[in-house]
């Protein structure tokens, strides 16, 4: 098998053929034409149905998640299409308690109303026994967002499917390249490919992955019908960021390991979590079963106006509620509702030379003050 440069660079492009443009330019319509009355209906025949942009990408992700990709206009509506066609009235769906806040609370306004019992767990807690009893979908996230806790993918996996349940993953923090949960046993995979997979910050994308062919008709059907369809100017800018998955995410994660060890040192900062330091408590369990690292990490200031100050001296931290980008960036997640302490930073490390962020990211410690 050819590596993950390899594959990010050439992953959805046509064969050579002379004439043809290296980079095919997105496909820009809404119609296609039919032929005439009595012609078979071709592939392409309406936007929200198919566009050969989508199929390029989805060619290529599918390719590093070993499966069938199936594209949507964002995270969410990728997540809230594996809600739609697994949920069943009375059967539970099961998802993590400190995962991304939206997938819970997705769950809990439109699907228990509609008589889905909504289970949760944490994601480093035990997820066999009652809380699976008559489930129909356990949703996973690891690393979960934002405290880069971790589960074991294969073991729930295997309870999930005894207690009858279908199993996705929310990859968005580890990557199509940092692991590969279908592979280890689950069914779906789904990502926020607004995050590292597009990379530059500029679009905002999704996708659900999936080996069996009947639950790909049901993703693309559920695509169709609800009308989360991904722009095809999106998709290609997504396409053209894949190609540099892989050297950005050595790089980032290069620069989570230097920022990681250097906010340990520092009396301002507490609980520095990020799953490649070899003493993490989540490091073990991740690194079987992930492939590769990533530049997400977490830390704790004494309080909100610490973190305040932090994102104030910084110059190179920016200040943004997303990750996988191009620029460092850091978050306080409490602001956004999650059950975390007011100075629980995520920073998400950019391509940044490692020396100059760490120098960075010290110099505005010291601003912080104890
Ligand atoms: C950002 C994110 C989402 C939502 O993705 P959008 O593209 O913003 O809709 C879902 N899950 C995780 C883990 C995320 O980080």
């Amino acid at each position: 098998m050819v590596g993950d440069g390899t594959r990010c660079v050439h992953g959805g492009y046509p064969a050579a053929e002379p004439g043809a443009p290296l980079h095919p330019a997105p496909v820009l319509t809404s119609a296609f034409h039919l032929g005439v009355p009595g012609d078979p209906l071709p592939r392409d025949f309406y936007g929200r149905v198919d566009n050969p942009t989508w199929r390029a990408l989805e060619s290529a992700i599918g390719e590093l998640d070993g499966g069938e990709c199936v594209l949507f206009s964002s995270g969410m509506a990728a997540i809230s299409a594996v809600l739609r066609t697994t949920a069943r009235p009375g059967r539970a769906v099961v998802l993590p308690a400190d995962g991304y806040h939206l997938a819970r609370t997705l769950a809990e306004e439109e699907l228990a109303p509609l008589g889905v019992p909504v289970r949760t767990v944490p994601t480093a807690g035990y997820w066999g026994g009652a809380v699976l009893e008559g489930a129909s979908l356990v949703l996973l996230e690891t690393p979960s967002n934002p405290g880069l806790e971790v589960c074991d993918i294969a073991a729930v996996a295997a309870l999930a499917h005894a207690a009858g349940a279908l199993v996705a993953v929310d990859n968005t923090t580890a990557t199509p390249l940092g692991q590969h949960p279908l592979e280890l046993g689950a069914d779906l995979v789904v990502s926020s490919d607004t995050k590292a997979v597009s990379g530059h910050g500029d679009v905002v994308l999704g996708h659900v992955s999936a080996a069996d062919p009947v639950l790909v008709g049901r993703l693309r059907a559920a695509r169709s019908r609800g009308g989360a369809v991904p722009g095809p100017l999106e998709t290609w800018l997504a396409h053209r960021g894949l190609g540099t998955l892989d050297l950005r995410l050595e790089r980032q994660a290069a620069n989570a390991r230097a920022v990681a060890t250097a906010l340990r040192g520092h009396p301002a900062v507490s609980d520095v979590r990020w799953p490649g330091l070899e003493d993490d408590p989540a490091h073990a369990v991740a690194a079987r079963q992930m492939r590769r690292w990533n530049g997400v990490l977490r830390f704790t200031l004494a309080s909100a106006a610490a973190v305040a100050r932090f994102l104030e001296a910084s110059r190179l931290v920016c200040s943004a509620t997303s990750f996988g980008g191009l620029r460092t960036s850091a978050d306080r997640r409490e602001r956004w509702g999650d059950a975390v302490p007011p100075g629980l930073v995520r920073l998400s490390a950019g391509c940044e030379d490692a020396t100059d962020l760490v120098a960075d990211v010290l110099a505005a410690l010291d601003a912080v003050g104890r």
